[in-house]
């Protein structure tokens, strides 16, 4: 009896399978089918090694009992196919709903089983002479048929969803069917050549190498599964309707990269050691060196998180080590339900989108993307867009206000705020709009729009001769670290011929500046052309004092808030006494801003502040306004 093939390909499949189950899967819906075709294959084979015997000892055994056994080795071969079928279509079910996807899988299933009943109950004769062995008749016959059936059904659904197939997993089923279809027309022809079953394992070997290898998807740094396949087992959990949480874990880097780096990869190849405790996740490895994990309940996650916490502190705690390691603390972008995102790709885009360096989470260690985030979200897009179509449109409205001279005792300088103007007309605030475009960077093209509209202003009514000596102008922390600023400002202010010894900027969140060096020098060069710079906002937050000595400013700007306590609260009243003496002992001058009413606007001139600017005297005012309320008090 000759069936050396049938076993070299049983041998084939049994190392298959003992390589496949040695590592970890994702479970995607493809690998548990690939996992039936090769269960089916066995099947196949050992069918075929049974029907074999079965007919070479046809003597010994009741001809229904050997007629079974050729008729389960064809059914067998009918389902390997059929296996094949569904492995090649299992990714493809992503881009149904799940109403086509059901009856599609049903008329195949249909048509599989009818299959089956008509094999079952047609003839079957087989033929030994000795040597050669085969079975044949209408039953083989329709055999040849469905089987050839399911493999133009299989090369059918390569060509016709070729978009949504991966072109390698196309290729590879394509020799597969190939050297099947051969092999079925050579054993066809030749009967007594079985190798139709042996075909099948070879086919199994080239989807293993070419795409169902779990080491390809196991990152080679880290063991973790890789980044390569988080899309696709995202989408196969979106598509079979699972709900499950998510953790990204990241490290915030900020300052000295050369330390920072060391500092990161030895974080990381902890972290990334002690991930391989966590049995309630699938964890994966990304490229840029972050990790995410994928819970199926929440209460994994936050238990994980606890333990990972736990980790560290116990390395940082401990007295051996510590001084070798300092570990950079690790930063939690949590996605708690997964049906946050319609799909795959939404969930990648909202994970990248909340990283902590893209972001002002840069205190917080943690962030967490649910229903309020979201909306949150959304509001930010619409008001970004709101504000690039004011910009585009010409919208932004620069109202003036102007600020009061105790000495002179006229208005001789006026603060720049931005409004913009929406279609019907009503203004929008700048707290509406600007802490938010500061976020997203755009904040130097609107501020340079901003200022083109300011100078315009200035050189077309000749504001100076109005006695106005100063237009100060709101300047963001992001922009005064822009290694441009200089020269575009400089560049406006060429254009529209406006003399700099006009202009003052006031500096505003001076603790979130993040290169000190090149907000100074930037300064410094304004500062050569006449441009003067304050404090703004002094007294409220986090407090900025120590950037009075630091910072080449002229002007401190005391905080309204700051003038509103003043008048309540004994220790604000102490705060501004010693705040004046001290600027004043520096050479500073003082702006008190929020003055209301007449009598915060003569304690502030008892105290010496040297100017005053508020609702008292006037709101912040468009263009012409402004401009008749400084005629008729200047002039
Ligand atoms: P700010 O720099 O502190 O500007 C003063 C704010 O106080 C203005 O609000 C002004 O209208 C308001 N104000 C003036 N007098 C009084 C008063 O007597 N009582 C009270 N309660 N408020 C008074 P506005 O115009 O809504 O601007 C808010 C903030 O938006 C500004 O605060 C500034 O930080 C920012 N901003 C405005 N324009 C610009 C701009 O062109 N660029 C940048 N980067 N920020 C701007
Ligand atoms: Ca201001
Ligand atoms: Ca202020």
């Amino acid at each position: 009896m000759n069936i050396y093939t049938q076993l070299c390909g049983l041998a084939i499949i049994a190392v298959l399978l003992f390589f496949y189950k040695k590592e970890p899967t994702m479970g995607l819906s493809s690998e548990r089918r690939f996992i039936i075709t090769l269960y089916m294959i066995i099947g196949c084979v050992i069918l075929d090694i049974a029907s074999c015997y079965f007919i070479v000892n046809s003597g010994r055994y009741k001809e229904t009992v050997v007629l079974i056994f050729c008729k389960l080795y064809l059914l067998s071969l009918q389902s390997v196919s059929f296996a094949t079928l569904g492995y090649t279509i299992a990714d493809l079910f992503t881009f149904y709903g799940t109403y086509h996807e059901k009856m599609i899988g049903r008329f195949l299933q249909f048509f599989y089983i009818l299959g089956m009943f008509i094999t079952i109950s047609l003839p079957i004769s087989y033929y030994y002479d000795g040597v050669s062995l085969y079975s044949y008749g209408p039953a083989t016959y329709a055999t040849y048929f469905l089987v050839a059936l399911h493999i133009l059904a299989i090369i059918g659904s390569t060509i016709f969803f070729k978009a949504h197939l991966k072109q390698r997993k196309i290729n590879a089923i394509l020799v597969w069917m190939a050297i099947w279809s051969m092999c079925a027309i050579i054993q066809f022809i030749k009967p007594q050549f079985l190798i139709v079953s042996f075909a099948a394992c070879i086919g199994a070997l080239i989807m293993y190498f070419e795409m169902e290898n779990p080491q390809s998807t196991i990152s080679r740094k880290t063991g973790h599964f890789s980044s390569a396949v988080i899309h696709d087992y995202f989408n196969y959990l979106y598509q079979s309707k699972q709900r499950f949480s998510v953790m990204m874990i990241s490290f915030k880097t900020l300052g000295d990269a050369a330390t920072e780096n060391k500092m990161l990869r030895k974080t990381i190849n902890m972290l990334s050691d002690f991930l391989f405790n966590i049995e309630s996740a699938k964890v994966f490895d990304t490229a840029e060196g972050y990790f995410l994990l994928v819970f199926e309940s929440n209460d994994f996650m936050e238990s994980t998180k606890f333990k990972i916490a736990t980790y560290f502190q116990s390395i940082e705690d401990n007295p051996d080590i510590a001084d070798a390691v300092t570990l950079l603390h690790p930063f939690y972008t949590i996605v708690p339900d997964s049906s946050i995102a319609f799909d795959a790709d939404e969930l990648m885009m909202l994970l990248t989108n909340f990283l902590p360096n893209n972001h002002e989470t840069i205190a917080k260690n943690e962030i967490i993307i649910d229903k309020s985030t979201m909306a949150d979200l959304q509001k930010r897009k619409q008001i970004e867009k709101m504000v690039v179509a004011a910009m585009e449109d010409n919208r932004l409205e620069i109202h003036y206000q102007p600020i009061y001279n105790v000495q002179t005792k006229t208005y001789t300088g006026a603060e720049a705020l931005v409004r913009i103007k929406l279609l019907d007309g009503t203004l929008v605030y700048p707290n509406d709009f600007i802490p938010i475009v500061e976020e997203t960077g755009r904040i130097v093209p609107l501020s340079d729009s901003i200022y083109k509209n300011v100078f315009t202003f200035m050189k077309s009514y000749r504001i100076e001769k109005l006695g106005i000596q100063k237009i100060e102008l709101n300047l963001s922390v992001k922009q005064s670290e822009n290694p441009v600023f200089v020269s575009r400002i400089l560049e406006l202010i060429n254009n529209n011929t406006i003399d700099p010894k006009l202009l003052n900027f006031e500096i505003t969140e001076t603790n979130s500046i993040q290169s000190k060096e090149s907000v100074l020098a930037n300064m410094e060069k304004l500062m050569e052309h006449g441009i003067s710079f304050s404090l703004d906002d002094f007294g409220a937050g986090s407090s900025n004092l120590n950037y009075i000595v630091d910072m080449p400013v002229e002007i401190v700007k005391l905080d309204k808030h700051l003038t509103e306590e003043y008048f309540n609260n004994p220790k604000a009243q102490a705060i501004v006494k010693t705040v004046v003496q001290m600027a004043h002992s520096m050479g500073l001058r003082i702006i008190s801003e929020g003055i209301e009413t007449e009598e915060q606007k003569i304690a502030m001139e008892d105290l010496g502040i040297d100017y005053l600017q508020g609702y008292y005297f006037s709101y912040p005012l468009p263009e012409h306004e402004f401009l008749r309320f400084i005629q008729q008090f200047n002039l």
